[in-house]
């Protein structure tokens, strides 16, 4: 341990509930809840018991709308790290870094040592985690653009980084993808040059065959697919159509129109037994492919990145109304000039976000009837605008009005300005990340009970996306810290450690 108390080497849990073997992690967990019936409250036990696979297997993402500017930015920005690439800038020398990602540049508190004072480490400290620089990316897109031409077209890089990394890929081409004018906007048919032909089955097959020929060409034991793609409208949902596992499918083989492009990748992911990430905000996951990742146990994860704004949003509603201030106003004004924002300018796109980013604050007003009646909940109005200009670097202006002691009121006014594909790479990559470290996860109630996966629908992602999708009947949590110490609770969980708690008793106790 260095003197600053952090931990660099593995961790390994000395407990008579923890056992290390070669190719696994067992650990014997008492998961605590407390039952609440009127006011009486009572404090209930369950022994859990995980498993994780300490092997990592190799691991490939193929990304729908590879070529964008997510897609090229996460390729790029992973190669980078990989070749430890330099490059020149105004500022001088730069490095390559994973800055922004969770899982690479955070630690979480694991004890304290012997003077009683914290010990962090990573989180790929705690539990294995794959090496991103061993991950294997390939994709889909519309546009038959290169990875390096669409990386230069997205004008995200500095020029000295593009210039050193456009000979690695060069090569990458985007496989023709589904492509449907009717669910995104109309202004993206001019890069589409790189379409799948046929009917939805046969398109359907075409992706199956593509998953299956990248596992095979390069040795890959895991594929995860995840959507970076353009925003599509909502899908309608329709009793007969897409209510269910059996009717999407029978849908698919009559080519109904109302199948969106997202929903075939995520059968044809789901089919392949691979890992499905949405990262848009489109309802990709209607009923009837929720039913069919339960019944392929396939994990599923959604919706739409979380990156600045909304990231800010479910901090600053859990300060001032955990601090007892009542919120009363959320505006949010967006302008960007990506090609995202494009798409976004078409009503019909705009809407999956506007939906996406309206219910971020829910949860935490929910939680508080002291201040907020029953049906009671701030004004929230969403606005984002597409100018040109600005190109990838997206400006948030933000304004919270809070009600506070004795009529007074409190108003607070955010500007922010990013580069919005250096905020969500990292995202995808940790999305990609913990993903696959829930595919090593088998969890049990009993000890006579066999090992199963965890719940296909992966809530355990919700701090990295803004709309998340939780198992039927689930909450959704919204608030970002209590998201994030959902994971780390988790992975301290895995490796047999009680929740971090926070009381630091052992200062408080004379
Ligand atoms: P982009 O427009 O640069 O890239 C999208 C790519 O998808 C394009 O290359 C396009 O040709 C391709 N595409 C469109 N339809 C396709 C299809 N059916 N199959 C395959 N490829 C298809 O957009 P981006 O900035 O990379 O964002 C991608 C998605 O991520 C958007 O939906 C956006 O709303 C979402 N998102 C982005 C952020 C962020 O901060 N960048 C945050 C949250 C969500």
């Amino acid at each position: 341990m260095s003197e600053t108390g952090f931990v660099g080497e593995p961790i390994v849990v000395a407990s008579p509930n923890v056992e290390y073997s070669k190719n696994e992690i067992i650990s014997r967990y008492e998961y605590r809840e407390s039952r609440v019936n009127g006011n009486i409250v009572t404090p209930l036990n369950e022994n859990l018991t995980f498993k994780t696979q300490r092997k990592i297997p190799k691991t490939g993402v193929l990304l729908v709308g590879w070529g964008g500017n997510n897609g090229t930015t996460l390729t790029a920005g992973i190669l980078a790290n990989k070749l430890k690439t330099t490059w020149m800038t105004k500022e001088g020398e730069q490095h390559a870094n994973f800055l922004g990602s969770i899982c690479r540049s955070v630690t979480m508190r694991i004890g304290i040592d012997n003077n009683l004072q914290p010990v962090y480490a990573p989180l790929f400290g705690v539990i294995p985690m794959l090496n991103p620089t061993d991950l294997d990316i390939w994709g889909w897109d519309i546009s038959n653009m290169s990875i390096a031409n669409a990386m230069v077209r997205a004008r995200v890089f500095d020029y000295d980084l593009q210039r050193k990394l456009y000979p690695e890929l060069k090569d990458m081409i985007p496989w023709p993808s589904v492509y449907s004018e009717d669910f995104i906007a109309a202004n993206q048919s001019e890069r589409a040059n790189n379409i799948i032909h046929g009917t939805k089955q046969e398109q359907l097959q075409t992706l199956r065959q593509n998953i299956r020929d990248f596992k095979q060409s390069r040795g890959i034991e895991n594929v995860i697919v995840l959507w970076t793609a353009n925003t599509e409208r909502y899908a309608e949902l329709r009793e007969g159509l897409n209510d269910t596992a059996d009717n999407l499918l029978r849908s698919i083989e009559a080519d109904a129109s109302e199948i969106a492009p997202s929903t075939l990748f995520a059968v044809a992911s789901i089919l392949e037994g691979c890992t499905y990430i949405n990262g848009s905000p489109q309802n990709t996951f209607i009923p009837g492919v929720i039913e069919l990742s339960e019944r392929h146990q396939v994990l599923i994860a959604g919706d739409d990145f979380k990156t600045g704004q909304t990231k800010i949003k479910t901090v600053l509603c859990d300060f001032l109304i955990n601090s007892g201030l009542k919120l009363a106003s959320v505006v949010s004004y967006n302008h960007l000039g990506n090609n995202d924002g494009k798409n976004l300018s078409a009503p019909k796109t705009f809407r999956s976000k506007e939906i996406s980013k309206s219910g971020v604050i829910d949860d935490v007003i929910r939680a508080n009837r002291l201040i907020y009646g029953e049906n009671e909940h701030p004004d929230h109005c969403v606005v984002i605008k597409y100018v040109p200009y600005v190109g990838d670097s997206k400006r948030a202006m933000d304004e919270y009005t809070s009600e506070i002691f004795m009529g007074g009121r409190n108003t607070i006014v955010l500007h922010n300005t990013c580069e919005d594909s250096l905020l969500a790479a990292p995202i995808i990559l940790d999305l990609i990340l913990l993903a696959e470290l829930c595919t090593r996860v088998q969890i049990k109630r009993t000890q006579d009970e066999e090992f199963s996966r965890m719940h296909p629908v992966l809530s355990i992602l919700s701090f990295l996306l803004k709309s998340p999708q939780v198992p039927s009947g689930s909450p959704i949590v919204h608030s970002l810290f209590n998201q994030r110490y959902s994971i780390t609770n988790f992975i301290r969980a895995l490796v047999g450690l009680p929740p971090e708690t926070f009381m630091l008793l052992e200062h408080k106790i004379p």
